[in-house]
C-alpha cells in the first residue's frame, strides 16, 4: 500500500471524501455498492447527521470514515492527508489517536467494571492505566450520569451501557467522535440524554461530530443532516 500522503489541494475542510465506491463482494456475480459519494466535506468543530433508511450506507459510511474498512475507489483525507491508504499500524494509530467511535451495541466487556471498561483504550495503547488516567475516566463517569465507577457492565441497563460506550469514547480527548445510532436502543428520557451529552461534549471539546441516527431529536441539533438512499446522498439540510 502507498504511505499516507498530503492532499493535492488542503481547502480547510477538517474530513473529505472523494469519489467513494464501498463494493461488497467484488468479483462475485452480483457484486453490491453500499456506498457511492462523489464530495462529502465536513469543517472543524461542525456536527454531521447521517439519516436514511435502514441498510442506506449508514453505519458503512461511518466505518469508512473510522478506517474500520477502506473504499474500493475514492479517497478520504483528514487535516489535508490520506486515511484510506498505509498500513494498518498507522491506520489503527490514527484512528486510536484521533477518534472516539460509539458503537450501536456499545461493545462494552461484560465481565469489566465500567470504569474499567471506559479505560479499555488506554489499556490497549499502554497496558497500564496509571493515577492520572484513572482520575480522568472517573471524571468522565461522572460527566455522563453514572453513579458507581466499580459497577460491573453486565448489571448496566442499556441506558447506563450507551453511557459507558460515550465516555470511553470520549476517553482519548478525539477530534473526531462517531456516534452509530446512539439512541436506538433508549427510551425518550435516556435518548435525550445521550443526544445531549454527545452534542455539548462535542461543542465544548470542539471535537468534529458524525452521527448516524433515525432519532429527529437528534439530528435535528446537529448542524448539518445528509440522508442517504441505496448508498447515495439523496438530501442535504443545513441548519
Ligand atoms: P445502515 O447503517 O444504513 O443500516 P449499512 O451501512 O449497515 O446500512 O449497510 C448498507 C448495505 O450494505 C446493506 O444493504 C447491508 O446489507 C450491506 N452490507 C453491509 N456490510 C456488508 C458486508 N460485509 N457484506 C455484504 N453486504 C454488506
Amino acid at each position: 500500500m502507498p504511505p499516507m500522503s498530503e492532499a493535492p489541494d488542503g481547502d480547510g475542510k477538517l474530513l473529505r471524501l472523494e469519489g467513494i465506491e464501498v463494493v461488497h463482494g467484488r468479483g462475485a456475480a452480483s457484486p453490491f455498492t453500499a456506498l457511492s459519494i462523489d464530495r462529502l466535506e465536513v469543517a472543524a468543530g461542525t456536527s454531521l447527521g447521517i439519516a436514511g433508511p435502514s441498510g442506506a450506507g449508514k453505519s458503512t459510511l461511518l466505518h469508512l470514515v473510522a478506517g474500520l474498512l477502506g473504499p474500493s475507489a475514492g479517497a478520504v483525507y483528514w487535516d489535508g492527508r490520506r486515511i484510506d491508504v498505509g498500513d494498518e499500524g498507522t491506520r489503527d494509530r490514527f484512528r486510536r489517536d484521533t477518534i472516539g467511535f460509539v458503537f450501536q451495541d456499545f461493545h462494552l466487556v461484560d465481565e469489566l467494571s465500567v470504569i474499567e471498561n471506559v479505560l479499555l483504550p488506554a489499556r490497549f495503547a499502554t497496558w497500564r492505566a496509571d493515577r492520572e488516567m484513572r482520575a480522568r475516566a472517573r471524571g468522565l463517569v461522572e460527566v455522563v450520569g453514572l453513579i458507581d465507577p466499580d459497577r460491573r457492565a453486565v448489571d448496566l441497563s442499556r441506558g447506563e451501557r450507551q453511557r459507558v460506550a460515550v465516555a470511553r469514547a470520549l476517553f482519548g480527548r478525539p477530534r473526531l467522535l462517531i456516534a452509530d445510532e446512539p439512541t436506538a436502543s433508549l427510551d425518550a428520557e435516556n435518548g435525550a440524554a445521550i443526544a445531549e451529552l454527545l452534542v455539548t461534549t462535542a461543542r465544548e471539546s470542539e471535537a468534529t461530530l458524525l452521527v448516524a441516527a433515525h432519532d429527529r431529536t437528534l439530528l435535528d441539533r446537529l448542524d448539518r443532516v445528509i440522508t442517504l438512499a441505496g448508498g447515495r446522498i439523496v438530501e442535504e439540510k443545513t441548519r
